[in-house]
């Protein structure tokens, strides 16, 4: 059969062959630098590494990197990512409402939007930004905690009139520790005792120096409530993103994350996904963390069934086998086969690491015993 060792495999991806002995070993398999490993094994444990797997015959297993495999001329440029972080009650929730209303097209068909988990609002130039409504603190540190990036740019909400607060600092921390760009919306204008210089000063203790202060980042004065200076803020968001020269392959295989899932009663598993590369199509057999499934429909934001979901694109998709967990890692496979044998790998890894979980716990108990 297909073998290679655990040095080789190493080498191949430019890893250290201790991390993929550590990666094993997490996985309950203990195996040492010579050990052999099977070819769909070496494949996994290449995949769970961030690698893309090419397998050249039946008994080689190539591996390189993730992200060569697209060419810098295929790159277009894709919307920003945006994710609104602050404080309670700074005005998270009336920010993310006030900004969706600006969409040019949903104010078109009435405004009404329905409620995906993320929605992508289309400016009047065709421009197009993407707001990730659910990720709090939590959710986004599980993301980050699982390799996934799914933002690019951090809304910070600071109510004018309250200041810095232990969750914005939190915020701040999350953004510096993922290398996600900041931009601060100083909210609730509107009221009269509010002093956004008392704010910029604060925040500069905490390293984030607005321009005016001689720094870099932007801010911006709003009133969720009022709508007022949203396009200001859409702006802000536009020209960081320029900044940051997003781009992405849309001819390829999809690959992205799921930002929230949930079971229907009606319609079976509904993930909600963000494309990040490439484009999802009905039809596209897809694996998300431990399920897979054939896509039946895919909806987007505005409750309309599309055939197609680009890079940056919210859409939710219908007809996986199971639920999977907000913060998976979603890519589309080959075939049914290809998809079965990835998802029975990593639900044997997760029973592992479970079994391994709960033997070390009545070890403990054991230990506590004594
Ligand atoms: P979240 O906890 O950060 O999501 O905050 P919410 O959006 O739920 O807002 C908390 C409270 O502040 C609500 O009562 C909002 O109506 C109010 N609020 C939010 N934005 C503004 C604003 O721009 N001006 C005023 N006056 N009130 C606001
Ligand atoms: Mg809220």
């Amino acid at each position: 059969p297909d073998t290679i060792t655990v040095q080789e495999l190493a080498n191949r991806m430019s890893e250290r062959a201790v991390d993929v002995i550590r990666l094993l070993m997490q996985q309950g398999q203990m195996m040492k630098i010579n050990d052999v490993l099977d070819a769909d094994t070496a494949q996994l444990v290449a995949e769970d590494m961030g690698h893309t797997v090419k397998r050249v015959s039946e008994s080689d297993v190539e591996v390189g990197l993730e992200g060569e495999a697209d060419n810098a001329a295929d790159l277009k440029p894709r919307a920003p990512v945006v994710t609104v972080m602050g404080h309670v009650d700074h005005g998270k929730t009336s920010l993310l409402d006030a900004l969706r209303q600006t969409d040019v097209v949903a104010g078109e068909a009435g405004g009404i939007t329905q409620h995906i988990g993320a929605y992508q609002v289309r400016m009047a130039g065709g421009e197009r930004i993407t707001f990730l409504d659910t990720p709090g603190h939590e959710a986004f540190t599980t993301m980050r905690a699982r390799g996934a990036k799914a933002t690019d740019i951090v809304i910070l909400v600071v109510a004018g009139d309250d200041g810095v607060m232990p969750q914005t600092i939190e915020a701040i921390n999350h953004a510096k520790a993922a290398e996600v760009p900041i931009i601060v919306a100083i909210n609730k204008m509107d009221k009269p005792d509010v002093d956004p210089n008392r704010v910029r000063t604060e925040l500069l203790q905490h390293e984030v120096i607005v321009e005016s202060m001689s720094g870099d980042v932007q801010d911006v004065e709003v009133s969720a409530t009022q709508k007022m200076n949203l396009d200001k803020l859409e702006e802000a968001i536009l020209l960081q993103s320029e900044l940051l020269e997003l781009k992405a392959n849309p001819d390829r295989s999809a690959d992205g994350i799921v930002i929230e899932a949930q079971l229907d009663k009606g319609r079976g598993p509904v993930a909600t996904v963000l494309v990040q590369r490439g484009t999802l199509r009905v039809g596209d057999v897809l694996v998300a963390g431990t399920e897979w499934g054939k896509v039946r429909a895919l909806v987007n934001d505005r409750g309309e069934q599309v055939k197609e979901a680009g890079p940056s694109e919210p859409v939710e998709v219908l007809g996986l086998n199971g639920t999977p967990e907000a913060g998976d890692v979603f890519s589309v496979v080959e075939d049914e086969a290809r998809a079965r044998e990835i998802t029975d790998y990593r639900q044997r890894v997760l029973r592992d690491k479970r079994a391994a979980g709960a033997a070390r716990g009545s070890l403990e108990q054991m230990f506590s015993q004594l």
